[in-house]
Protein backbone atom coordinates (compact mmCIF):
# COMPACT_ATOMS: atom_id res chain seq x y z
CA UNK A 1 0.00 0.00 0.00
CA UNK A 2 0.71 3.40 -0.54
CA UNK A 3 2.09 5.93 2.55
CA UNK A 4 0.84 8.62 3.59
CA UNK A 5 1.22 11.64 6.05
CA UNK A 6 -1.52 11.61 8.54
CA UNK A 7 -1.03 15.00 10.87
CA UNK A 8 -3.50 13.54 13.31
CA UNK A 9 -1.25 10.70 14.67
CA UNK A 10 2.05 12.45 13.74
CA UNK A 11 3.32 9.96 11.22
CA UNK A 12 3.30 7.99 7.68
CA UNK A 13 0.58 4.99 8.06
CA UNK A 14 -0.19 3.24 4.86
CA UNK A 15 -3.33 3.82 2.80
CA UNK A 16 -5.01 2.00 -0.37
CA UNK A 17 -3.99 5.18 -2.79
CA UNK A 18 -1.85 7.71 -3.34
CA UNK A 19 -2.34 11.14 -0.65
CA UNK A 20 -4.57 13.45 -3.03
CA UNK A 21 -5.40 15.99 -0.67
CA UNK A 22 -8.07 18.39 -2.40
CA UNK A 23 -7.64 22.22 -2.90
CA UNK A 24 -9.29 22.91 0.24
CA UNK A 25 -11.04 20.69 2.45
CA UNK A 26 -14.50 21.66 4.49
CA UNK A 27 -14.88 20.88 7.67
CA UNK A 28 -16.68 21.40 11.43
CA UNK A 29 -16.37 21.71 14.68
CA UNK A 30 -18.56 20.85 17.21
CA UNK A 31 -18.23 22.42 20.45
CA UNK A 32 -19.98 19.55 22.71
CA UNK A 33 -20.15 21.72 25.98
CA UNK A 34 -22.97 23.69 24.15
CA UNK A 35 -25.13 20.65 23.17
CA UNK A 36 -28.57 19.71 24.36
CA UNK A 37 -29.59 17.17 22.10
CA UNK A 38 -32.47 18.99 20.55
CA UNK A 39 -31.97 16.51 17.60
CA UNK A 40 -33.11 20.14 15.37
CA UNK A 41 -29.94 19.09 13.41
CA UNK A 42 -31.15 15.68 12.98
CA UNK A 43 -34.44 16.19 11.96
CA UNK A 44 -33.13 19.07 9.38
CA UNK A 45 -31.04 16.29 7.80
CA UNK A 46 -33.92 14.09 7.74
CA UNK A 47 -36.26 16.10 6.31
CA UNK A 48 -33.97 17.10 3.52
CA UNK A 49 -32.32 14.27 2.16
CA UNK A 50 -34.04 10.92 3.79
CA UNK A 51 -36.89 11.10 4.00
CA UNK A 52 -37.71 8.07 0.70
CA UNK A 53 -37.95 4.80 0.71
CA UNK A 54 -35.72 2.61 1.79
CA UNK A 55 -34.12 5.36 3.82
CA UNK A 56 -36.66 5.27 6.82
CA UNK A 57 -33.42 3.76 9.18
CA UNK A 58 -31.09 6.11 8.02
CA UNK A 59 -30.08 9.10 10.57
CA UNK A 60 -27.13 11.00 8.26
CA UNK A 61 -26.74 13.63 11.31
CA UNK A 62 -27.59 11.62 14.58
CA UNK A 63 -26.75 12.45 18.05
CA UNK A 64 -25.67 10.10 20.65
CA UNK A 65 -25.44 10.71 24.50
CA UNK A 66 -22.05 8.89 25.87
CA UNK A 67 -21.20 6.73 26.94
CA UNK A 68 -23.62 4.92 26.76
CA UNK A 69 -25.46 5.68 23.44
CA UNK A 70 -24.27 4.37 19.99
CA UNK A 71 -25.57 4.42 16.36
CA UNK A 72 -25.31 2.02 14.77
CA UNK A 73 -25.17 -0.16 18.17
CA UNK A 74 -22.06 -0.20 19.46
CA UNK A 75 -19.85 0.74 16.72
CA UNK A 76 -17.14 2.35 18.97
CA UNK A 77 -17.07 -0.11 20.86
CA UNK A 78 -16.75 -2.57 17.66
CA UNK A 79 -14.08 -0.93 16.25
CA UNK A 80 -11.97 -0.37 19.21
CA UNK A 81 -12.18 -3.75 19.92
CA UNK A 82 -11.04 -5.38 17.06
CA UNK A 83 -8.42 -2.65 16.49
CA UNK A 84 -6.73 -3.97 19.73
CA UNK A 85 -4.14 -1.75 21.84
CA UNK A 86 -3.89 1.78 20.83
CA UNK A 87 -0.77 3.53 22.34
CA UNK A 88 0.43 6.78 21.74
CA UNK A 89 3.38 8.59 22.85
CA UNK A 90 3.13 12.04 23.00
CA UNK A 91 1.19 13.23 19.96
CA UNK A 92 2.48 10.27 17.86
CA UNK A 93 0.23 7.44 17.70
CA UNK A 94 2.56 4.19 17.64
CA UNK A 95 -0.64 1.67 17.38
CA UNK A 96 -2.28 0.38 14.16
CA UNK A 97 -4.76 2.17 12.00
CA UNK A 98 -7.78 0.21 10.69
CA UNK A 99 -5.91 0.21 7.21
CA UNK A 100 -2.35 -1.08 8.84
CA UNK A 101 -4.14 -4.24 11.16
CA UNK A 102 -6.14 -5.40 7.60
CA UNK A 103 -6.21 -8.87 7.21
CA UNK A 104 -4.17 -10.34 3.88
CA UNK A 105 -6.73 -9.45 1.27
CA UNK A 106 -8.63 -6.89 2.72
CA UNK A 107 -7.98 -3.19 2.55
CA UNK A 108 -9.58 -2.28 6.20
CA UNK A 109 -10.73 -3.77 9.82
CA UNK A 110 -14.40 -3.38 9.22
CA UNK A 111 -17.91 -5.20 10.25
CA UNK A 112 -21.03 -5.05 8.52
CA UNK A 113 -23.58 -4.13 11.03
CA UNK A 114 -27.07 -5.76 10.91
CA UNK A 115 -30.37 -4.39 10.51
CA UNK A 116 -31.37 -4.23 14.32
CA UNK A 117 -28.25 -2.84 15.00
CA UNK A 118 -29.88 0.72 13.11
CA UNK A 119 -33.14 -0.51 15.47
CA UNK A 120 -32.35 1.54 18.67
CA UNK A 121 -31.16 5.02 17.57
CA UNK A 122 -31.81 6.72 21.11
CA UNK A 123 -30.54 3.91 23.30
CA UNK A 124 -28.55 5.12 26.31
CA UNK A 125 -29.87 8.67 26.06
CA UNK A 126 -29.53 10.55 29.29
CA UNK A 127 -28.42 8.09 31.05
CA UNK A 128 -25.26 9.03 33.22
CA UNK A 129 -22.03 7.11 33.69
CA UNK A 130 -22.30 5.42 37.01
CA UNK A 131 -25.81 4.86 38.41
CA UNK A 132 -24.43 3.82 41.92
CA UNK A 133 -24.18 7.40 43.89
CA UNK A 134 -23.38 7.24 46.58
CA UNK A 135 -24.94 8.98 49.86
CA UNK A 136 -23.45 12.37 50.22
CA UNK A 137 -22.92 13.40 46.20
CA UNK A 138 -23.10 17.01 45.44
CA UNK A 139 -21.67 18.04 42.02
CA UNK A 140 -18.36 19.44 41.42
CA UNK A 141 -16.25 20.16 38.59
CA UNK A 142 -15.24 17.45 37.03
CA UNK A 143 -18.45 15.14 37.83
CA UNK A 144 -18.06 11.95 39.07
CA UNK A 145 -21.20 10.92 37.56
CA UNK A 146 -21.64 12.61 33.75
CA UNK A 147 -22.60 12.18 30.11
CA UNK A 148 -22.52 14.21 26.93
CA UNK A 149 -23.78 14.28 23.82
CA UNK A 150 -22.14 13.52 20.67
CA UNK A 151 -23.52 14.78 17.76
CA UNK A 152 -22.31 13.15 14.90
CA UNK A 153 -22.36 13.28 10.69
CA UNK A 154 -19.99 11.77 8.09
CA UNK A 155 -16.63 13.13 8.78
CA UNK A 156 -14.94 13.36 4.84
CA UNK A 157 -12.34 12.13 6.03
CA UNK A 158 -9.19 12.97 4.15
CA UNK A 159 -8.07 9.25 3.68
CA UNK A 160 -11.77 7.85 3.44
CA UNK A 161 -12.11 3.91 4.47
CA UNK A 162 -15.64 4.28 2.34
CA UNK A 163 -13.55 5.43 -0.78
CA UNK A 164 -10.64 3.03 -0.18
CA UNK A 165 -12.67 -0.18 0.24
CA UNK A 166 -14.93 0.18 -2.71
CA UNK A 167 -13.90 -2.56 -5.81
CA UNK A 168 -16.05 -0.35 -7.95
CA UNK A 169 -14.23 3.16 -7.23
CA UNK A 170 -17.70 4.47 -7.17
CA UNK A 171 -17.08 6.82 -4.01
CA UNK A 172 -14.77 10.01 -4.62
CA UNK A 173 -13.50 13.03 -3.10
CA UNK A 174 -14.21 16.20 -4.61
CA UNK A 175 -10.80 18.19 -5.05
CA UNK A 176 -12.33 21.24 -5.16
CA UNK A 177 -13.69 20.70 -1.87
CA UNK A 178 -12.95 17.40 0.18
CA UNK A 179 -16.83 16.31 0.29
CA UNK A 180 -16.58 12.27 -0.40
CA UNK A 181 -19.91 11.78 -2.46
CA UNK A 182 -20.70 8.00 -4.04
CA UNK A 183 -21.85 7.83 -7.34
CA UNK A 184 -24.78 6.14 -7.27
CA UNK A 185 -24.59 5.15 -11.18
CA UNK A 186 -21.39 3.57 -10.71
CA UNK A 187 -22.28 1.33 -7.08
CA UNK A 188 -23.75 -1.84 -7.48
CA UNK A 189 -24.68 -2.49 -3.50
CA UNK A 190 -21.34 -5.11 -2.40
CA UNK A 191 -21.33 -2.85 0.88
CA UNK A 192 -17.94 -2.69 1.31
CA UNK A 193 -17.63 1.01 2.20
CA UNK A 194 -20.44 0.27 4.92
CA UNK A 195 -18.08 -2.08 5.99
CA UNK A 196 -15.17 -0.59 6.16
CA UNK A 197 -16.68 3.11 7.42
CA UNK A 198 -15.26 2.76 10.86
CA UNK A 199 -18.01 5.51 11.66
CA UNK A 200 -20.42 3.99 10.13
CA UNK A 201 -21.71 6.66 8.03
CA UNK A 202 -22.56 5.13 4.45
CA UNK A 203 -25.84 3.93 4.71
CA UNK A 204 -27.49 0.98 2.22
CA UNK A 205 -30.98 1.67 0.65
CA UNK A 206 -32.33 -1.76 0.42
CA UNK A 207 -35.07 -0.27 -2.30
CA UNK A 208 -32.64 1.01 -4.45
CA UNK A 209 -29.71 -1.16 -3.61
CA UNK A 210 -27.31 1.49 -3.50
CA UNK A 211 -25.13 3.05 -0.90
CA UNK A 212 -25.84 6.56 0.24
CA UNK A 213 -24.26 8.83 2.50
CA UNK A 214 -24.05 12.05 4.06
CA UNK A 215 -23.08 14.62 1.21
CA UNK A 216 -22.43 17.54 3.49
CA UNK A 217 -25.49 19.66 1.55
CA UNK A 218 -22.74 20.27 -1.18
CA UNK A 219 -25.80 22.74 -3.42
CA UNK A 220 -25.45 25.03 -0.45
CA UNK A 221 -21.90 24.96 0.37
CA UNK A 222 -20.80 25.87 -3.08
CA UNK A 223 -23.08 28.47 -2.63
CA UNK A 224 -21.21 29.63 0.32
CA UNK A 225 -24.27 28.55 2.28
CA UNK A 226 -23.79 26.23 5.45
CA UNK A 227 -24.98 22.98 5.79
CA UNK A 228 -28.64 22.59 7.13
CA UNK A 229 -27.16 20.74 10.18
CA UNK A 230 -25.31 23.50 10.84
CA UNK A 231 -27.45 26.37 10.28
CA UNK A 232 -30.27 24.86 12.04
CA UNK A 233 -28.40 23.92 15.57
CA UNK A 234 -30.43 25.28 18.09
CA UNK A 235 -27.62 24.82 20.82
CA UNK A 236 -25.14 27.17 17.74
CA UNK A 237 -22.17 24.88 18.55
CA UNK A 238 -21.30 24.33 14.96
CA UNK A 239 -18.83 26.45 13.38
CA UNK A 240 -18.43 25.61 9.27
CA UNK A 241 -15.56 26.45 7.11
CA UNK A 242 -12.43 24.78 5.55
CA UNK A 243 -9.55 23.37 7.79
CA UNK A 244 -6.11 23.48 6.60
CA UNK A 245 -3.02 21.03 7.22
CA UNK A 246 -1.35 22.57 10.57
CA UNK A 247 1.84 23.90 8.43
CA UNK A 248 -0.38 26.06 6.29
CA UNK A 249 -2.47 27.22 9.48
CA UNK A 250 -4.78 30.55 8.99
CA UNK A 251 -5.14 32.13 12.68
CA UNK A 252 -7.68 34.05 10.75
CA UNK A 253 -9.66 31.25 9.33
CA UNK A 254 -12.12 30.21 12.42
CA UNK A 255 -11.71 26.38 11.82
CA UNK A 256 -8.28 26.53 11.78
CA UNK A 257 -7.95 28.85 14.80
CA UNK A 258 -10.29 26.39 17.02
CA UNK A 259 -7.92 22.59 15.46
CA UNK A 260 -4.03 24.75 14.80
CA UNK A 261 -3.99 27.79 16.74
CA UNK A 262 -5.83 27.14 20.12
CA UNK A 263 -5.89 23.43 19.46
CA UNK A 264 -9.25 23.61 21.41
CA UNK A 265 -10.90 21.29 18.79
CA UNK A 266 -10.20 18.00 18.24
CA UNK A 267 -10.73 14.64 15.77
CA UNK A 268 -13.06 11.76 16.72
CA UNK A 269 -11.14 8.40 17.12
CA UNK A 270 -7.62 10.26 15.21
CA UNK A 271 -6.29 6.52 15.72
CA UNK A 272 -8.38 4.86 13.20
CA UNK A 273 -6.09 6.71 11.03
CA UNK A 274 -8.66 8.34 8.57
CA UNK A 275 -7.93 12.30 9.41
CA UNK A 276 -11.75 13.27 10.46
CA UNK A 277 -12.67 16.43 9.68
CA UNK A 278 -14.97 16.73 12.13
CA UNK A 279 -13.54 18.28 15.07
CA UNK A 280 -15.30 18.24 18.92
CA UNK A 281 -14.74 20.51 21.71
CA UNK A 282 -14.53 17.81 24.43
CA UNK A 283 -16.75 18.52 27.15
CA UNK A 284 -15.50 19.72 30.27
CA UNK A 285 -17.48 18.51 32.83
CA UNK A 286 -16.29 14.97 32.29
CA UNK A 287 -14.27 13.45 35.12
CA UNK A 288 -13.10 10.23 33.47
CA UNK A 289 -10.28 11.71 30.80
CA UNK A 290 -9.04 8.37 30.05
CA UNK A 291 -12.13 7.94 28.33
CA UNK A 292 -12.41 11.81 26.22
CA UNK A 293 -8.65 10.76 25.70
CA UNK A 294 -9.56 7.43 23.96
CA UNK A 295 -12.08 9.19 22.03
CA UNK A 296 -10.40 12.48 20.89
CA UNK A 297 -6.95 11.77 21.25
CA UNK A 298 -4.19 12.97 23.29
CA UNK A 299 -5.45 16.95 23.31
CA UNK A 300 -7.91 16.52 25.43
CA UNK A 301 -5.94 18.31 28.18
CA UNK A 302 -4.84 21.44 26.32
CA UNK A 303 -7.70 22.08 24.73
CA UNK A 304 -10.25 21.52 28.22
CA UNK A 305 -7.87 24.02 29.81
CA UNK A 306 -7.87 26.30 27.24
CA UNK A 307 -11.49 26.21 26.83
CA UNK A 308 -11.62 26.67 30.80
CA UNK A 309 -9.57 29.87 30.08
CA UNK A 310 -11.79 31.39 27.66
CA UNK A 311 -14.63 30.59 30.11
CA UNK A 312 -12.65 32.50 32.62
CA UNK A 313 -12.52 35.85 30.34
CA UNK A 314 -8.78 35.00 29.34
CA UNK A 315 -9.21 34.39 25.87
CA UNK A 316 -11.26 36.76 24.04
CA UNK A 317 -10.26 35.50 20.50
CA UNK A 318 -11.64 32.57 21.36
CA UNK A 319 -15.09 33.36 22.92
CA UNK A 320 -15.11 35.70 19.96
CA UNK A 321 -14.95 32.78 17.26
CA UNK A 322 -17.06 30.57 19.25
CA UNK A 323 -19.61 33.35 19.37
CA UNK A 324 -19.78 33.63 15.85
CA UNK A 325 -21.15 29.72 15.57
CA UNK A 326 -24.37 29.74 13.55
CA UNK A 327 -24.70 33.74 13.39
CA UNK A 328 -24.82 33.49 9.72
CA UNK A 329 -26.19 31.38 7.00
CA UNK A 330 -23.17 32.15 5.25
CA UNK A 331 -19.95 30.11 5.34
CA UNK A 332 -17.21 32.86 7.33
CA UNK A 333 -14.22 32.41 6.21
CA UNK A 334 -12.34 34.72 8.14
CA UNK A 335 -12.92 36.73 11.86
CA UNK A 336 -11.71 39.07 13.60
CA UNK A 337 -12.08 40.19 17.38
CA UNK A 338 -12.10 43.86 18.40
CA UNK A 339 -13.63 46.40 20.19
CA UNK A 340 -15.71 43.81 22.34
CA UNK A 341 -17.15 42.25 18.98
CA UNK A 342 -16.58 39.63 16.98
CA UNK A 343 -16.41 40.00 13.29
CA UNK A 344 -17.04 37.08 10.55
CA UNK A 345 -15.88 37.52 6.96
CA UNK A 346 -17.08 35.86 3.25
CA UNK A 347 -14.24 34.79 1.12
CA UNK A 348 -14.40 38.20 -0.92
CA UNK A 349 -13.65 40.06 2.42
CA UNK A 350 -17.18 41.51 3.03
CA UNK A 351 -18.38 41.64 6.70
CA UNK A 352 -20.75 38.96 6.90
CA UNK A 353 -21.88 39.28 10.70
CA UNK A 354 -20.79 40.96 13.96
CA UNK A 355 -21.65 39.57 17.17
CA UNK A 356 -21.03 40.81 21.02
CA UNK A 357 -19.21 39.53 22.73
CA UNK A 358 -21.01 40.09 25.98
CA UNK A 359 -24.78 40.08 25.00
CA UNK A 360 -27.09 43.34 26.36
CA UNK A 361 -28.92 42.45 29.71
CA UNK A 362 -31.99 44.38 29.85
CA UNK A 363 -33.69 44.25 33.41
CA UNK A 364 -37.25 45.82 33.47
CA UNK A 365 -39.40 47.20 36.35
CA UNK A 366 -41.49 44.72 37.99
CA UNK A 367 -44.01 47.09 37.37
CA UNK A 368 -44.57 48.43 33.71
CA UNK A 369 -46.54 52.08 34.86
CA UNK A 370 -46.97 52.89 30.93
CA UNK A 371 -49.19 49.54 30.45
CA UNK A 372 -50.14 49.27 34.25
CA UNK A 373 -48.98 45.26 33.93
CA UNK A 374 -46.43 43.66 36.37
CA UNK A 375 -43.71 41.64 34.11
CA UNK A 376 -41.45 39.25 35.09
CA UNK A 377 -37.60 39.05 33.99
CA UNK A 378 -36.82 35.68 32.78
CA UNK A 379 -33.16 34.85 32.05
S1 LIG B 1 -16.82 9.04 7.91
FE1 LIG B 1 -17.05 7.08 6.83
S2 LIG B 1 -18.44 7.58 5.15
FE2 LIG B 1 -17.60 9.51 5.86
S3 LIG B 1 -15.77 9.86 4.55
FE3 LIG B 1 -15.07 8.87 6.46
S4 LIG B 1 -15.03 6.71 5.91
FE4 LIG B 1 -16.31 7.70 4.36
S1 LIG C 1 -29.15 21.02 16.73
FE1 LIG C 1 -27.20 21.53 17.75
S2 LIG C 1 -27.73 21.58 19.95
FE2 LIG C 1 -29.40 20.46 18.91
S3 LIG C 1 -28.74 18.29 19.01
FE3 LIG C 1 -27.99 19.08 17.06
S4 LIG C 1 -25.87 19.70 17.50
FE4 LIG C 1 -26.92 19.50 19.49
Amino acid sequence: MPRVYNWQIGREMEYPFEAARPLRQAAAVFDINKCIACQTCTMACKTTWTSGRGQEYMFWNNVETKPWGSYPLAWDVRILQMLGPQTWQGDRYTGKTIFEAAPLGEKAIGYLPEDLDYAYPNRGEDEISDASIGQRFYLRLPHDAWFFYLPRICNHCTYPACLGSCPRTAIYKRPEDGIVLVDQERCRGYRECVKNCPYKKVFYNHVTRVAEKCVLCYPAVERGIQPRCMRNCIGKIRTFGFVNTPDKADPENPVDFLVHVRKVALPLLPQLGLEPNVYYIPPVHVGNLDFLRMLFGPGVDNAIAAYRRAMAGEDPELVGVLMLAVSTDRIVHRFRVRDGYAYGYGEDGSELVRVPLKEPVTVRQFYDSLVGAYRYNVT
